[in-house]
């Protein structure tokens, strides 16, 4: 790709990011993005909830301030996208209808992290539950999340199940869970929103969030936006195996990946 970019990255804003706002920035121009999504977690999911209280709250007017500054500062060098990652439960759908009035952006990512009162992070949630549950679970909260009533540009991490899923087999296969997976992904398409490969996977025996067996059905069914994010919560990993996402996607038919300004998708080509 000649066109570098990022549209899942996180900062000291988000509760377990590192990295101080300005140094990602710099990061990312000296690795030649010229455009980068900062997409700290807004987490309204664990503020509707028992049991997350130990999760920090983001900063959103702080937030706004700097990544405002950051946006005119190396503006000539970089676009500066404000993102949000919203994490999904059905109980905060106002808490984030209230931040949208609120807090404008360039780009929100919609994204699963809690599934049935825990956070599908910690082995607790496999521990009490069969791969088969575990999976059909996570499922139908995306399937919930596609349509959240608050304004958002991608779904993330489709597949994030797996990743620290404590099952011998983690991989959520397409032919495992094909129905639950088509109606995911039509509504996705049906929705006009983009589907986001994440590269965040790597080591967890999973290559990529969707198996390329789900990025194929998604580009079968019509799927065109599709998104491609690190989920970089160091700068060292701004951009880590994107060529690899790149060359997947190209494989099974997609030719362009999507950045977004002010919510609206611009194309950028895979193969150059
Ligand atoms: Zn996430
Ligand atoms: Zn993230």
């Amino acid at each position: 790709m000649k066109y570098l970019f990022d549209t899942h990255t996180h900062t000291n804003f988000s509760h377990d990011g590192v990295p101080d706002p300005e140094k990602l920035v710099l990061a990312a121009i000296d690795k030649g993005l010229k455009y980068l999504a900062v997409t700290d977690h807004c987490d309204m999911d664990c503020l509707s909830l028992p049991g997350f209280g130990w999760v920090r709250q983001i900063d959103l007017p702080s937030r706004k301030a700097e990544i405002s500054r950051l946006k005119e500062k190396y503006s000539k060098r970089i676009y500066l996208a404000d993102g949000l990652e919203y994490g999904f439960v059905k109980e905060a759908n106002p808490l984030y209808l209230d931040v949208q009035k609120n807090y404008e952006t360039d780009y929100v990512i919609n994204s699963v992290h809690i599934v049935e009162g825990v956070d599908v992070y910690f082995r607790e949630y496999f521990d009490a539950r069969t791969k088969k549950q575990a999976y059909t679970a996570y499922l139908d909260a995306v399937r919930a999340s596609v349509d959240a009533p608050y304004d958002y540009d991608a779904i993330g991490h489709l597949g994030y199940i797996a990743r620290c899923s404590t099952y011998p087999d983690k991989h959520m296969r397409y032919a495992d869970y094909s129905d639950l997976i088509d109606d995911i992904l039509k509504a996705v398409i049906a929705k006009g929103k983009a589907l986001e490969v994440n590269t965040s996977s790597k080591g967890t025996r999973c290559d990529l969030f969707h198996d390329t067996d789900i990025l194929a059905r998604y580009r079968e069914l019509g799927g065109e936006l599709v998104t491609i994010g690190s989920d970089a919560h160091e700068p060292k990993r701004l951009c880590a195996d994107f060529e690899e996402a790149a060359s997947a996607m190209l494989k099974v038919g997609f030719r362009y990946a999507f950045v977004y300004e002010n919510h609206k998708p611009h194309a950028v080509p895979l193969s150059e």
